[in-house]
């Protein structure tokens, strides 16, 4: 889960962390009644949940009300596009409006959990302020790692080594050192899966000093944080998302033809590789869940069919605890509900599979039914056309070419873990399922199943690799 700056820095306060005063604004004339109140210059900014504002026009700094006024009147209702936020840009609605620091320098700090060590990863570099993934990208060697033990916690001499890595001195560097510490105090009590300061700013009397704040928490962990989730922000999500984890489906959306509705996370993925393997791409990850009621089903339909580039839809059920004549049910009556423009492949296997099967068959549909996944994915794969553009490169690269692979992509908010972890993507693998943690499949994915946790988990983990996903596609990269 994802919040904003200003709810960031509320949470940095409670740490006892420095970071800057002022106040959130919905309407223009508020956001002059707070630059009255902090007097002097202030900064209007543009709250939406991606970074890349301060380039796309989302942070001003003006000289007083009058012109702290303007400035959240031009972003107020309005979309701002940055390289975060994909080229339909993200609507304002409300600004943060703080006083303006006099600024010495601007410095870099990222905390992420790092799935290769198992270890809280710290990034520090002097080349703070907007252009962190270009230093990440060009100059890695300008950008400090620090790894946390999770047995000791962050040791201070590491947070020392980072505060003197980064050229200060004196009383500046215990001052880093400590906020290094204290936001390290906060992302384990917080369950956070990032938090990033950028800038991290030096004043002119020598203080340190978040400018910014980013945090993202793992969303696995919400349940022991009810304070967190009051914070989070629906408008700011992918409404089909939201929409099929009301119905408890896991849903993501991915940019192939195919839109695949299975029950359970592991035949999900299994669908998905012999899409892929007959030539296609998956549209979508559809988890129905175990129980695969009509009503589910239907959800599902209808949240697969609201994305236009589904040429195909593969239902792959197999009935375990769910009997497949329920789910043919379900599937003849979303059929008879929904304009149905596309092509459907139904396979069924498992309790009631021959019921089912011939439910459909009798149903008058125009549905292709199929013996054998394989089978079933060829026919969608076939009816979906061209089946999708063929990508052979490691998917870091092929979407992310200003990504370089082995770094943290820490501007961009996510580490490069995740973006591997979309093992599905990944073409130039052999065996993705036989990657290391945090190089093939999801690491809680290579575990044995736990029920109730494990879905959870994947819905999760499989959530923000779809986001990640999509911001990424959206920006054209
Ligand atoms: P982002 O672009 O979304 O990451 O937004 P930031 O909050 O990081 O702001 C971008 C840039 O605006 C910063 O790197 C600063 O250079 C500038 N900026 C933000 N707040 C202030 C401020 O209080 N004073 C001054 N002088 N510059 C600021
Ligand atoms: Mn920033």
């Amino acid at each position: 889960m994802k919040i904003h700056e200003y709810q960031a820095k509320g949470l940095l306060k409670e740490y006892g962390i420095p970071t800057t005063e002022g106040g959130v604004a919905t309407s223009a004339e508020e956001a002059a009644a707070i630059a009255k109140k902090l007097g002097g210059k202030v900064v209007v900014k543009a709250q939406i949940h991606a970074g890349g504002r301060g380039k796309g026009g989302g942070v001003k700094v003006v000289d007083g009300p009058a012109e702290a006024k303007a400035a959240a009147e031009g972003m107020l209702g309005k979309p701002l596009i940055t390289i975060q936020t994909g080229p339909e840009g993200q609507v304002v609605s409300k600004v943060l409006v703080e006083g303006a620091v006099g600024i010495a320098s601007e410095l870099y700090l990222g905390m992420v959990i790092d799935r290769a060590t198992e270890k809280v990863a710290f990034m520090a570099s002097t080349e703070g302020g907007v252009e962190i993934e270009k230093v990440a990208e060009e100059t890695p060697e300008k950008i400090l790692k620090e790894f946390a033990d999770p047995g000791m916690g962050l040791m201070p001499y590491q947070a020392r080594k980072l505060a003197y890595g980064l050229g200060l001195e004196g009383k500046t560097a215990s001052a880093a050192a400590s906020f290094i510490m204290k936001l390290y105090t906060l992302f384990v009590e917080k369950d956070c899966s990032l938090a990033e300061i950028n800038p991290l700013i030096i004043t002119h009397d020598g203080g340190v000093m978040a400018l910014d704040a980013k945090l993202n928490f793992d969303d696995n962990a919400l349940y022991r944080h009810p304070e967190l989730v009051e914070l989070r922000d629906l408008s700011e999500e992918e409404p089909s998302e939201i929409e099929a984890s009301e119905y408890g489906m896991s849903y993501i959306k991915l940019d192939g033809q195919v839109g695949c509705m299975v029950n359970g996370a592991g035949l999900a993925m299994a669908t998905m590789d012999i899409i892929k393997l007959a030539g296609g791409e998956p549209a979508n990850f559809l988890d129905v869940g175990g129980a695969a009621s009509e009503e589910s089903v239907t959800n599902a339909f209808n949240i697969i069919l609201s994305d236009e580039n589904v040429k195909a839809v593969l239902v792959n059920i197999f009935g375990g605890i769910v009997r497949c004549d329920i789910v043919a049910q379900g599937v003849i009556a979303a059929a008879k509900n929904i304009d149905l423009q596309v092509p459907v492949v139904v396979r069924l296997e498992g309790t009631n599979a021959e019921e089912g099967l011939k439910l459909i068959e009798e149903s008058g549909l125009q549905f292709e039914t199929a013996k054998g996944l394989k089978m079933a994915a060829e026919k969608a794969v076939a009816a979906a056309g061209s089946g999708g553009e063929v990508r052979n490169e490691h998917p870091c690269k092929q979407r992310y070419p200003d990504r370089g692979a082995g770094h943290h992509g820490a501007g961009r908010h996510l580490p490069h873990e995740a973006v591997c972890g979309v093992w599905f993507k990944c073409r130039g693998r052999r065996n993705p399922r036989q990657g290391r943690p945090g190089h093939g499949r999801h690491p809680r994915l290579q575990h044995g199943c736990e029920g109730r946790r494990r879905a959870e988990s994947q819905r999760g983990s499989h959530l923000r690799a779809a986001r990640l996903l999509r911001r990424r596609h959206s920006r054209g990269g």
